[in-house]
């Protein structure tokens, strides 16, 4: 029987340092992250009206529970008089996408309305996308049964090369003006989204250990489950052991998300478990997505 206090339209709201996330994960019910300050969310298994206003949606992948409500969300803009926001989608489901957009439009269109499609932009990984001048998102690929990215928002900074260092304002305008590079950027990984994955991820992707704020699936956690975790493509807790004994100080994050917890399980059976077997230096950085 499914526990029933799992509600998607009952988000966590995480009040992270830099940032306030307002977000749903169980598995096969509904994944969504919203992060306002950003303009920007992450997957779209169901659409708040919180969700609306944000302009940029970031698609792990394409299974129902990350993306049902993907043209609701444009639908409710186009309500709303809103402008089309844009989906990045991993490039393998564009076509779907586009098809599945265009069927939606034509069912709900009213007859004689102009047609006004949202923007899907097809994504690879090392695809990257300005949200503006100073954040940037990157996508990285992760493992699961379909076609899926991971997403890095990164704070990019500009900073004096170090034989510029101690010039005056003067020179540097002057340099400037004579188009001398005396900056350069600084990559400062923010949030790092991974929607459904193996463990196989974080040992091909260890850089996602540098993010300030990591999302982790985990989706199973019962000790018979593990040969189901590998079939369907998702992460037990005992392969999130064995990383992080096999790769110590890899995951530096200074949040960790974890999130996806099947929908068997209620609230006590996660936080139980995950209190009794993870490492302490872990737990202590952990956010429990129930
Ligand atoms: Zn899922
Ligand atoms: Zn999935």
């Amino acid at each position: 029987m499914t526990p029933r206090h799992h509600n998607p339209g009952r988000p966590i709201v995480l009040n992270l340092p830099q940032e306030t996330v307002t977000a749903f994960s169980i598995s096969a019910l509904s994944t969504y992250a919203l992060i306002p300050e950003l303009n920007c969310a992450f997957d779209m298994g169901d659409c708040l009206l919180d969700a609306v206003p944000l302009e940029r949606v970031f698609v792990t992948h394409a299974h129902g529970d990350h993306t049902r409500c993907l043209f609701r969300h444009d639908s409710l803009r186009r309500l709303m008089g809103m402008t089309p926001a844009t989906y990045y989608v991993p490039e393998q489901t564009v076509k779907g996408f586009v098809g599945l957009a265009e069927a939606w439009h034509a069912l709900e269109r009213p007859r004689g309305a102009p047609a006004r499609m949202p923007v899907i932009v097809g994504m690879e990984p090392g695809s990257t996308v300005w949200l503006h001048r100073q954040l940037a998102a990157k996508a990285f690929p992760v493992r699961h049964t379909v076609p899926s990215l991971g997403y890095t928002l990164y704070d990019v900074r500009k900073k004096l090369k170090a034989e510029f260092h101690g010039r005056p304002g003067r020179e540097l305008a002057q340099l400037r003006k004579d188009g001398v590079a005396f900056e350069e950027e600084h990559w400062l990984p923010r949030l790092t989204f991974i929607g459904d994955s193996t463990i196989d991820t974080l040992y091909e992707e260890p850089h996602v250990g540098e993010s300030r704020v990591l999302f982790l699936e985990v989706t199973y956690i019962l000790e018979d489950e593990r040969e189901m975790a590998r079939e369907r493509g998702h992460t037990h807790l005992d392969d999130l052991l064995k990383f992080l004994s096999d790769c110590p100080g890899v995951l530096r994050n200074e949040h960790i998300v974890l999130k996806h917890f099947s929908m068997r399980y209620d609230r006590s059976t996660i936080r139980n478990t995950l209190r009794t077997r993870l490492p302490e230096d872990f737990l202590e950085r952990v956010h429990i997505l129930i």
